[in-house]
């Protein structure tokens, strides 16, 4: 079976892969077999989209020997004891150095069984299947992998480059809203760091986004994964400009701690921290007030929050925002804009004009 589908390439030497973008993708045999190894495949799932579409992917995979583990849902899941499972499946089965992993689900399941493929035997290869929008635009590409230790997100994981993408947009029918609301804020983040003609067209077609327009899905698609592409090829373990792909993510991460994690889901987070990003660079005088205003209209308009919530004082802000990855030398440093499309890395602003940001109330 030939499925049309869009192909991209994220060029590493020699651990460049292909993205495939398109409908019905997670069908065709002829996209996963080239990228498998030996003859046993692990297809690694969770109890939501196991019952939707493993079945699926068994059926492509025919005449491999399979094995699956079904993983609990969420967030609370990605952690060390539940990874371990991984292993547990992997050596009961008696699977090898020449097996193949395959991630099938959102950013968690793909972080784990990336790491999980990281480490097996010293490290195996892996192949991402994402079913949401947010791992279809963001984590199933790039090559960061890993679970949470109870003291921090991501704190434990690795770099491991998946040799294929399998993006299939049909996918996405059975994700909800809020789900696909939460994809989008990496969609817009990708406009608003490094790609001004992407957000001008994010604003013209958000309508259509929304409505789950198939064209218009997977134009978002391709052009964020063209985008994150590009940023990976040319800083693939964070030394300068990947960074930039953390935008609105250091208010984002304190407002999610700050809740508990759960209670805003990622990408709202993430929404409500790219307009407070933008509202420091206005106080900063890096961007006019037009263009804050029009940024916040944007987010907004995808359904997500631009607010973060009232009741965090800034004192806590700032402790949740220390543990931050970018923190150098005990120095905070956050992505803040120059314009739409673009950011930088920075630590270039007064403490004044950030609690300003942070306690609006008081400015
Ligand atoms: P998720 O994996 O928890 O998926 C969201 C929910 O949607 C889950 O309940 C899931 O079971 C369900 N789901 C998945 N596919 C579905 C479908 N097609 N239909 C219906 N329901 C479906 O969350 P996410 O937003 O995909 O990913 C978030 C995770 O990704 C976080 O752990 C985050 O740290 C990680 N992440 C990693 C990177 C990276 O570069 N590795 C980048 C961004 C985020
Ligand atoms: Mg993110």
């Amino acid at each position: 079976m030939k499925t049309p589908h869009r192909t991209l390439q994220v060029d590493l030497a020699d651990r460049s892969y292909p993205i495939y973008i398109g409908p019905g993708l997670i069908d065709d045999s002829g996209l996963y077999r080239p990228h498998i190894a030996g003859s046993r495949v692990m297809i690694v799932t969770n109890e939501t989209v196991a019952p939707l579409y493993l079945a699926r992917v068994q059926a492509a995979l025919q005449g491999l020997r399979l094995g699956e583990v079904i993983l609990p849902d969420g967030e609370q899941y990605k952690d060390l004891a539940t990874w371990n499972r991984i292993f547990d499946a992997l050596l009961a089965q008696r699977f090898g150095r020449d097996c193949t992993l395959i991630a099938l689900g959102g950013g968690v399941i793909g972080d784990m069984s990336g790491f999980a493929a990281a480490c097996y035997q010293r490290g195996v290869p892996f192949i991402q299947v994402p079913t949401t929008l947010l791992a279809q635009v963001d984590s199933s590409v790039g090559g960061k992998t890993g679970i949470n230790h109870p003291a921090g997100k991501n704190m434990i994981g690795a770099f491991h480059q998946p040799r294929a993408v399998i993006a299939d947009t049909r996918t996405l029918d059975t994700l909800p809203d809020r789900e696909l609301a939460a994809g989008l804020a990496e969609v817009v983040k990708y406009g608003l760091i490094r790609d001004p003609a992407f957000f001008d067209w994010l604003e013209a077609n958000a309508g259509a986004l929304l409505a789950r327009d198939p064209a218009a899905l997977a134009e978002a698609i391709e052009r964020s994964c063209r985008n994150k592409a590009e940023v990976v090829a040319a800083d693939e373990l964070e030394a300068g400009q990947r960074a930039l792909l953390n935008l609105g993510h250091t208010f984002g991460h304190a407002i999610e701690a700050a809740r508990g994690y759960g209670d805003w889901l990622h990408g709202e987070a993430v929404g409500a921290g790219m307009v407070m990003a933008a509202d420091l660079s206005r106080r900063l005088g890096w961007i006019d007030s037009d263009t804050l205003a029009r940024i916040r209209r944007v987010i907004a308009g995808f359904g997500l929050p631009v607010d973060p919530p009232p009741d965090i004082p800034a004192e806590r802000w700032l402790e949740l925002m220390a543990v931050d990855k970018k923190v150098q030398d005990g120095t905070l440093r956050l992505v803040l804009l120059r314009g739409i499309g673009d950011a930088l890395v920075t630590a270039e602003f007064g403490t004044d004009d950030l609690v300003a940001t942070l306690a609006p109330t008081t400015a």
